[in-house]
């Protein structure tokens, strides 16, 4: 079976390095094509529990956690949003989501 934590280590550094190179204004072409990968994502993770649980996430009544893809700001936001929501499941430490950019795209060191 796969390192659940090395996987989702290399797979948040993935997913939140895709929202730093996602354009600040996205066209519904790319937004539609970003929200493809991102169903597809969810049912193809390789921690199935993990992935179960992202999707129902995503899911949730409402719409509030619909994917938001209008631009780079709003869905590193998403991004990051979706993180805390695991991380509040592990039990670790919120991120202040003010400051993704500054971790995933212009950079300060962990
Ligand atoms: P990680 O959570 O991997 O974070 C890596 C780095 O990202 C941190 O050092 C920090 O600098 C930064 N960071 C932290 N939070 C945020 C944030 N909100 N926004 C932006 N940057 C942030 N593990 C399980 O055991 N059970 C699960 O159900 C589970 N579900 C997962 C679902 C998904 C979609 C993914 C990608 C991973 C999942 N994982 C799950 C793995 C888990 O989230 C962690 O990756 C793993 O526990 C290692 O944690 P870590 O403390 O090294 O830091």
């Amino acid at each position: 079976p796969p390192d659940v934590e090395a996987l989702g280590r290399s797979t948040w550094t993935f997913l939140h390095s895709l929202t730093a190179a996602y354009p600040p204004r996205a066209t519904s072409e790319q937004q539609l094509e970003m929200h493809s990968f991102l169903k597809l994502f969810s049912r193809l993770y390789p921690c199935w529990v993990c992935a179960d649980d992202f999707r129902a996430w995503m899911n949730q009544s409402g719409g509030r956690n619909e994917p938001r893809l209008s631009g780079r700001s709003e869905f590193g936001t998403w991004m990051c949003e979706a993180h805390n929501a695991v991380n509040r499941k592990l039990g670790k430490k919120e991120f202040d989501c003010r400051f993704w950019e500054e971790r995933w795209r212009t950079g300060w060191k962990d």
